[in-house]
């Protein structure tokens, strides 16, 4: 059985796609950092939609971590593909330049960049030696466009589009595709604490978007018929451009 896997998947947009992958047929592994007691809803409701998976916790910002829980699992699961890879996880910790400490700079630069860095790297060569694989990267309209209040997050997620680009160059030949997700404002705990009416009022469709509406994107990103797209970026925003 095929495996997907999705870093952040206990909730919100994270959520939505694993669900998508396992009526997609899929075996899901589902990263989380802390909140088991979500990451085990979405494994019960990966199970009701028929399909299965198991839960796997690390931070993907800790590449001793992630090297010894994935690379561990890769290592103990030979025969079975890690086909998808869905690197969602991120945080925000938005603040103005002139008030921004070292510690929310790098946290964001660290869980976003560096953990799309770490979890790709250890499951890039099963995707090479197959000559088949899907890599979608949640990033953001902050990091095409710039948000003020948010120069790490916008930062992070612009470093993860140019990421998406040269990979999908490095590996087009071996059969995988690398591709990015850019959400606008998005329904989740992440955008819990915004003013959803005054935001919404700006966004041409004046709603936030749902976390199934980005899910539907990655799964076209992850199936056959989109084999011949790669260093794309496909913007989720209800029009809300630059
Ligand atoms: P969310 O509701 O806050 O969920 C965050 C998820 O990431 C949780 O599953 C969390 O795990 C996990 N996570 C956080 N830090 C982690 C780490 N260091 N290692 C592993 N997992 C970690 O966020 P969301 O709104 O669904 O956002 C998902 C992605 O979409 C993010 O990359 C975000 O930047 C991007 N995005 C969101 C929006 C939006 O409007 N919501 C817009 C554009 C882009 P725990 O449950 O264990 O904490």
């Amino acid at each position: 059985m095929k495996c997907a896997l999705v870093t952040g998947g206990s909730r919100g947009i994270g959520r939505a796609i694993c669900l998508k992958m396992a009526a997609a047929g899929y075996y899901v592994l589902i990263n989380y950092k802390g909140n088991e007691a979500a990451a085990n809803e979405t494994l019960e409701a990966v199970r009701a939609a028929g399909s299965d998976g198991e839960l796997l916790q690390f931070n993907v910002g800790d590449e001793a971590e992630v090297q010894t829980v994935l690379g561990g699992w890769i290592e103990n699961n030979k025969d079975r593909q890690i086909a998808v890879l869905v690197n969602n996880a991120g945080i925000r910790e938005d603040s103005l330049l002139f008030w921004m400490t070292s510690t929310q700079w790098n946290n964001v630069l660290n869980i976003s960049l560096n953990g799309f860095y770490n979890v790709t790297k250890q499951v890039l060569n099963g995707m090479l030696l197959k000559r088949f694989g899907r890599i979608i990267n949640i990033v953001s309209l902050s990091g095409i466009k710039g948000l003020p209040g948010q120069t790490n997050y916008s930062a992070a997620k612009a470093g993860v589009i140019g990421a998406t680009k040269a990979l999908a160059q490095e590996v087009a030949k071996r059969g995988v595709t690398v591709n990015a997700v850019a959400p606008g404002f998005i329904k989740t705990d992440m955008t819990a604490e915004l003013n959803e009416k005054e935001l919404a009022a700006q966004v041409p469709m004046n709603r936030f978007g749902t976390p199934e509406e980005v899910a539907e994107a990655v799964a076209f990103f992850a199936s056959s018929g989109a084999g011949y797209i790669t260093g794309e970026v496909l913007s989720i925003n209800g029009g809300l451009h630059t």
